[in-house]
């Protein structure tokens, strides 16, 4: 799975160079093509849009966005001189189209530039479509040259198109999971620590439905003179203090539990069907642990305590009551002299 991720993550990033080395990989192919058959107008166009890949991609290294805009409009000139030289046999519409697609994923995003890409590249088309069909441009010369393979090219005009806009939709909602997975995950948890938020908590609580909410427990756990950390060491010696505790916290929630980051230097553990009297030698452990742990920030050791609150909720009761009730508790703790437990 993790080969995937690394492939998919590696095609995204070079998703500009990589189809600009397309780009320049077809119309090398088409350029002996054509100068095989020898038709010497798509001889030319060729040349010029093969060197056009080539200053892009070897002499200026220039894979930007608007490197990309260039592209686009290159494409759209292509497959309009082609489709005129050839007619409308050999699928060369096909870019236009194809590319007003995976457009969509190729240029940047400003305003709704995207949008009219796309409309500039279905409208060049539906031109294009209406001069050749139409109006009726032929150049027999060049067609008859050409005609014995007009399948093969349009089977591979297709088959390339087909490629590109199926490979721009599959990166293009793979990069779009992605930032919705991390929004997700943004909105669940605290930057610093790493831990669930309080408004994780309180949507995870809510909507536990009552008759599954049994007997819980809530600790409220509360760093001692935190300020005094901060004022002593700076508020960077603070943040990795917090993050030290709250490391210490996610492990004993474990997996069925939910260690949170309430605010500040205040943190909640919550555990579901449960009673005090099992809670309490584990905050006990807690505690003891953080009062022996040894900090080091900017080459300084720091020693912390906690003081912690327990409460009881029933499937019944408001979980806001039970909060509080803890946080009373914690108070208490504070003020019999804090680095204790109290139920
Ligand atoms: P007590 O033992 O009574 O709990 O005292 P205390 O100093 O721990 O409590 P107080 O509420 O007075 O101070 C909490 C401090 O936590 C104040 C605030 O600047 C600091 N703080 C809050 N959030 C952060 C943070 O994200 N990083 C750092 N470094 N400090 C923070
Ligand atoms: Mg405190
Ligand atoms: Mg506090």
């Amino acid at each position: 799975m993790g080969i995937v991720i690394k492939i998919v993550d590696w095609f995204t990033k070079n998703r500009n160079m990589l189809f600009l080395a397309v780009c320049l990989v077809i119309h090398v192919i088409y350029l002996c093509v054509f100068q095989i058959l020898n038709v010497l107008p798509l001889v030319a166009l060729n040349l010029f849009s093969s060197g056009f890949y080539f200053n892009f991609l070897v002499l200026k290294k220039d894979t930007s966005e608007k490197s990309m805009l260039h592209t686009y409009f290159e494409i759209l000139l292509f497959s309009f001189l082609s489709e005129l030289a050839l007619g409308p046999d050999y699928g060369f519409f096909l870019y236009m189209i194809g590319l007003s697609s995976a457009v969509f994923y190729l240029v940047p995003s400003y305003r709704n530039a995207r949008f009219l890409y796309q409309i500039i590249g279905i409208a060049t088309a539906f031109i294009l479509k209406f001069i050749v069909m139409v109006v009726g441009v032929r150049f027999p010369a060049m067609q008859s040259a050409v005609e014995p393979y007009c399948t093969a090219i349009f089977m591979f005009n297709m088959g390339i198109t087909a490629t590109i806009v199926l490979a721009a939709t599959f990166f293009y909602s793979k990069e779009t999971e992605k930032v919705w997975e991390s929004l997700r995950y943004n909105m669940n948890h605290d930057a610093l620590t790493g831990l669930y938020n309080r408004r994780f908590f309180e949507h995870k609580i809510e909507s536990v439905p009552i008759y599954e909410r049994d007997q819980y427990v809530i600790s409220m756990v509360d760093i001692d003179f935190f300020k005094i950390v901060n004022d002593t060491y700076g508020h960077e010696a603070g943040d990795a203090v917090l993050v030290e505790v709250a490391s210490c916290l996610n492990t004993t929630a474990g997996k069925e539990n939910l260690a949170v980051r309430w605010g500040g230097e205040e943190f909640i553990l919550y555990f579901p069907n449960t009673t005090p009297d099992k809670i309490y030698p584990i905050m006990e452990t807690l505690r003891k642990h953080v009062e022996g742990m040894v900090i080091k920030s900017a080459g300084k050791e720091i020693h912390i305590t906690i003081t912690i609150g327990i409460a009881t909720g029933m499937a019944d009761s408001n979980y806001e009551k039970v909060i509080h009730s803890a946080d009373e508790k914690l108070y208490l703790g504070k003020e019999r002299g804090r680095n204790q437990v109290v139920v």
